[in-house]
């Protein structure tokens, strides 16, 4: 993801890229709206959106199409892998190196020109598997 020069960002930007990236959970747009709440009473459903949109064309963030679940976003937005509890949707951070020689491996095994490539493992979250 390229970082372009930082565009004057409103405080309401600010405020919604700050709490995303206080936070390894992935939320979606309404467990976000949710903390920023608490620094922008007044804020509504469809800014934070409209904000989230704007800081992912931006490079600043990363929206994950995980499977079978609402939109969720990263306020990491360099390449990593993730995993997706598949009991309760659950979506962590995999800290692990990136393969990159997958990217080569997909060029040589199709005629596209391969731009990059993202990772979900599904499996049961800790809390799932020791739990109820
Ligand atoms: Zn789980
Ligand atoms: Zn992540």
């Amino acid at each position: 993801m390229i970082r372009r020069s930082a565009r004057r960002m409103t405080r309401q930007r600010k405020i919604v890229l700050e709490e995303l990236r206080k936070v390894t959970s992935h939320p979606t747009a309404d467990q976000l709206h949710q903390m920023v709440r608490r620094r922008l009473p007044g804020i509504n459903i469809a800014t934070v959106y409209r904000n989230l949109e704007i800081l992912t064309d931006e490079g600043e963030v990363m929206k994950l199409d995980v499977a079978g679940t609402q939109r969720r976003f990263d306020g990491n937005a360099l390449n990593h892998y993730h995993i997706r509890c598949s009991r309760c949707g659950r979506v962590d951070d995999v800290h692990m190196d990136v393969v990159d020689s997958l990217e080569e491996a997909a060029a040589k095994a199709c005629a596209y020109t391969v731009l990059s490539h993202t990772v979900e493992f599904v499996g049961i979250c800790p809390g799932c598997r020791d739990g109820n």
